[in-house]
């Protein structure tokens, strides 16, 4: 049963150093150091339960999430835990529509991001006192519950409560076999961990060697920096994997609109089943018009890990601009605005394969796409999670992948909580931890 007040809430800048390797690297990120605005919540029950919460960036500005999830932080504290998650929707409505924070929004940018360190750490916490990993808690929970966890606001022209709930109710069916394929089978995964921009060719050969024995058969290139290395790189990856496993590429955001359909017409020879971000994340028209331009040669659009919120996933699928919905769970308000996306997707037929990666990506987001299959999407058809294999080592319920599959996960909770032994060593020097107290008191 959900219990316990709300009595302090802490965040602290957590960052790794994985400039120094390249790794992560892509054409417009090009020294990332994953990093992330960590928050932890505790309540007033006896059980000694804490909700553990992340959202992910990229180092320098991390400061500022840390800022924004102090400046929300009043909106949970000295609160019952059960009137929060009780009615959600409203809760999270508080978050989002603060009367005056949602200027520096509203649900988007750093605002939403810090948004989405604090309702992940909530959900951890919910699925923690219901004993239950976050996966779990989904599936079983009434498709009614469900709903109150959403914001319908702004995208009830595509998908109204009534239909959510009929897709909810209708997902019931054969949720129970889905379930156990996936604690046999696992979630089917791609690799991104082989072809980085700044890695070598001969470091990309060892990795695709190395995956292939793993059982890997999708793979995904960094593309959009140089076109002739790119044609290079490509080519390499392809003789590597063969003609039947699946390559995907990904341009971050790199090129305008016709620069994107020119320079991708030029890799298709190597049979990309996708071009993630072929321009800027928020040219939905752009994404339709390279979308048409490329369906003739095979490819799709994939996009989705810097789409700020429902409504602009709403117009991505209105208007025709992706083929591959791709959710994050730290981008997004938390959950409870993934279930709308999640939703919005089955309705108009896309599948979801969501971006992970980064820190802790990888963690959430398999919770995340192992409902959808249980509960919405019931298919495996052109679906799969990315998975990165940097970082896992720093949680203390790190991902577990068999044969290029994503295990469910079976603890409690959202497998967002750090080693403490991590979290000490990665602080960043001028961050430290600060905590509000119930008291009003922060330190
Ligand atoms: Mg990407």
């Amino acid at each position: 049963m959900v219990r316990g007040r709300v009595i302090a809430l802490s965040v602290t800048d957590v960052r790794f150093p994985t400039s120094s390797d390249q790794h992560g690297s892509d054409a417009m990120h090009t020294d990332p150091d994953y990093s992330a605005a960590y928050v932890v919540i505790e309540t007033d029950a006896t059980d000694g339960l804490k909700g553990y919460g992340l959202t992910f960036t990229l180092g320098k500005g991390t400061e500022v999430v840390v800022c924004a999830v102090k400046a929300l932080a009043v909106h949970i504290v000295d609160r019952e835990f059960e009137e929060i998650v009780g009615d959600f929707r409203r809760f999270y409505r508080q978050l989002t529509s603060d009367g005056q924070l949602r200027w520096i929004g509203p649900e988007k940018g750093v605002v939403h991001l810090a948004t989405a360190a604090i309702l992940n750490a909530v959900w951890d916490l919910w699925a923690k006192q219901e004993g239950k990993p976050l996966w779990k808690l989904l599936v079983d929970m009434d498709p009614q519950k469900l709903l109150s966890c959403i914001d319908f606001r702004y995208i009830t022209d595509a998908l109204t409560e009534e239909e959510a709930y009929d897709m909810l109710k209708h997902g019931k069916l054969g949720q129970k076999e889905r379930e156990e394929q996936m604690l046999k089978n696992g979630y089917p995964a791609y690799t991104t961990s082989c072809a980085w921009l700044g890695y070598s060719d001969q470091q990309l050969k060892e990795l695709c060697v190395k995956a292939l024995k793993d059982g890997w058969t999708r793979f995904k290139v960094k593309v959009g920096a140089d076109l002739p290395d790119d044609i290079r790189r490509c080519k390499l990856v392809r003789e590597m994997i063969g003609p039947d496993n699946l390559l995907m590429l990904d341009a971050n955001q790199r090129w305008d609109v016709q620069e994107a359909i020119d320079w991708v017409s030029k890799l298709a020879e190597f049979k990309p089943l996708w071009i993630e971000e072929p321009t800027s994340p928020d040219d939905i028209l752009g994404h339709a018009t390279i979308s048409k331009a490329l369906a003739p040669l095979g490819i799709g659009i994939a996009t989705g890990e810097q789409c700020h919120n429902r409504v602009m996933f709403k117009q991505f699928l209105q208007a025709k601009a992706l083929h591959y919905l791709q959710i994050d769970s730290c981008r997004l308000g938390s959950v409870n605005e993934n279930l709308s996306v999640l939703l919005m997707a089955k309705k108009f037929q896309i599948p979801v394969c969501p971006h992970a990666g980064g820190v802790g990506l990888c963690e959430l987001v398999q919770h995340l796409i192992l409902f959808d299959y249980i509960s919405v999407s019931a298919s495996l058809e052109n679906r799969m999670c990315e998975y990165v294999d940097h970082l896992h080592e720093h949680f203390k319920y790190p991902v577990t992948i068999k044969k290029a599959a994503y295990m469910p996960p079976q603890d409690a909770g959202y497998s967002t909580e750090m080693k403490e032994e991590s979290v000490r060593q990665h602080r960043f020097p001028d961050g430290g931890i600060w905590q509000k107290l119930i008291s009003g008191q922060n330190v």
